[in-house]
């Protein structure tokens, strides 16, 4: 009889703990996931997926204004959430569907239970009991933090977004990081009055300062009142506002002194997503304002708590998140972890590629590390912004680069004479000539730094890129054909 009920217990099926569960099983392991929510996780059920269409479905207005301009007889109405939100949900159940069959398939055993580690070796589940798995894999992601501020739980987080049964007409967004940025250029796209607060003195730290400049122009170009070096100090309910209701709208606003009331942190269950009702909000400028909704896009913290990790010895970092090693091992020798509780990257590719360096790590005898260099990336504002490698100063702070750099009108725009501009940046190091960083805001930019990616993984020096010949006429010629350093430091 085997010692253990399972050769591998994977607790959290999302993109990570689904790929690694399943490339287990298929070298003859007998593997178990459990997940306590929908097969698919972050991304599929409340991340990159549902975001992703939203912003296919906020383009449209864009698309039949440039259409205008080309010469179509085009109108846009106004966007039918109400059309839109049940194909998403639909959308989004046919996709946990395929999880599950690919789990299926693959005979990976499905436990539709929370599940938290008892011991090394065990696993207890909500109504099964308990199990015993020689290797037990988390995976069980992270979830949107509310800043400590009174009140706090009447603010929305991005797993709300997706549950709206209507479009809100005004949205204040607190915090200037991806999610922030996505939501703001869907929600506007879509119609709503979209305002900005981050805290930073710009938007998206930790991109190349030249690509969140341009962004953060387009941004405020298509309505977005973007307010950098702000904070939100105070929200409650319009009608317990201090000097009584308000209404909604950017005519809703007022000087004022700031409070400085702050209450506990807040992982706090928020409000229904469905119950509107408008939120009255002072923030650090003194400025009182009331939105329809107020979103928090300030951080995601790992979902360790109360998970039995520390009691059967696994060391978290502060943060909460899981300390492991390159293999994605923890201390606790039968205990891994892969995506984002690990805090390592956190973005759904990596947690695949970390699932999958487990199994051949754990399952096949090749001990591979997680290589985590050179990842290419995109937030998906629009225009896109697309980075893979160093920004300038990160690099500058190496050794001598030279900055290539060329921002433009692209030809269709340039022809219905909009003012939307591209960004493309290629980060050099001077002495040896490869490039160490690339940085493009351009419409569909994702698509580019994905293939641009290749070549800087590769090495690529900047005469790989001028030696490649031009697709012309393309927006993407144009980083084949910077000739001059627009800088060198
Ligand atoms: P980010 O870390 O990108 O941004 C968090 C933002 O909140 C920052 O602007 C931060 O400010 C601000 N902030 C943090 N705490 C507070 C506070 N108490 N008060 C006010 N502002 C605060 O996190 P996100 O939640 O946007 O995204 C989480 C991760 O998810 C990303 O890092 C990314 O890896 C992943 N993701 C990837 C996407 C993609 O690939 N397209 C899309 C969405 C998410 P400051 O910068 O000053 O610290």
């Amino acid at each position: 009889m085997a010692e253990y009920d399972y050769d591998l217990f994977v607790i959290g099926g999302g993109s990570g703990g689904v790929r690694a569960a399943r490339m287990a099983a298929q070298t003859g392991a007998r593997v178990a996931l459990a997940e306590e929510s929908r097969l698919g996780g972050t991304c599929v059920i409340r991340g990159c997926v549902p975001k992703k269409l939203m912003v296919f479905a906020s383009q449209g207005a864009a698309q039949i204004s440039d259409a205008q301009a080309f010469g179509w007889e085009a109108r846009a109405g106004d966007f039918d959430w109400a059309r839109f939100h049940p194909r998403l949900r639909e959308e989004l159940d046919r996709l946990e569907g395929v999880y599950r069959k690919l789990l299926d398939g693959s005979e990976v055993e499905i436990f539709d239970s929370r599940a938290v580690i008892a011991d090394p070796h065990t696993v207890r589940l909500d109504d099964d009991g308990t199990v015993s798995a020689k290797h037990i894999l988390v995976a069980v992601g992270g979830y949107p933090v509310r800043p400590e501020i009174e009140n706090a739980d009447l603010g929305l987080v991005s797993d709300d977004m997706f549950l709206l049964e209507e479009l809100p007409k005004s949205l204040l967004i607190v915090g200037g990081g991806y999610i922030a940025c996505e939501f703001a250029c869907i929600m506007r796209n879509l119609g709503v009055e979209v305002t900005i607060y981050a805290r930073g003195a710009q938007i998206l730290k930790g991109f190349d300062d030249e690509a969140r400049g341009l962004l953060s122009e387009a941004m405020k170009q298509c309505g977005i009142d973007v307010h950098t070096g702000t904070t939100l100090t105070e929200m409650c309910r319009a009608e317990d506002a201090p000097s009584g209701p308000r209404p909604t709208g950017s005519d809703a606003t007022m000087g004022a002194p700031a409070g400085d009331d702050e209450a506990a942190a807040t992982d706090a269950p928020g409000p229904d997503p469905k119950a509107t009702g408008p939120i009255w909000t002072q923030a650090s400028n003194g400025v009182e304002k009331v939105f329809d909704h107020v979103l928090f896009a300030t951080g995601r913290r790992a979902s360790t708590d109360g998970m039995g990790l520390e009691e059967a010895g696994v060391t978290l970092q502060r943060n909460g998140s899981i300390v492991v090693d390159a293999y994605s091992q923890t201390n606790v020798p039968s205990i891994y972890a892969i995506g984002d509780v690990t805090d390592r990257v956190p973005l759904t590719p990596v947690a695949i590629r970390e699932g999958m360096a487990f199994v051949d790590t754990v399952f096949k005898g090749e001990p591979t590390p997680v290589d985590h260099a050179l990842i290419p990336s995109a937030v998906f504002t629009q225009p896109e912004l697309g980075t893979v490698g160093m920004t300038e100063d990160e690099a500058a702070e190496q050794g001598p680069i030279e900055v290539y750099a060329t921002s433009f009108r692209p030809m269709n725009k340039a022809f219905i004479d909009s003012h939307s501009r591209v960004l493309m940046k290629l980060v050099v190091c001077a002495e040896t000539r490869r490039v160490l960083g690339c940085h493009i805001v351009a419409p569909d930019a994702g698509e580019l730094i994905q293939m641009i990616g290749v070549a800087i993984k590769m090495g690529a020096t900047k005469e790989d890129f001028d030696r490649t010949c031009a697709v012309h006429p393309t927006i993407s010629e144009e980083m084949m054909t910077m000739r001059a350093p627009a800088r060198t430091t």
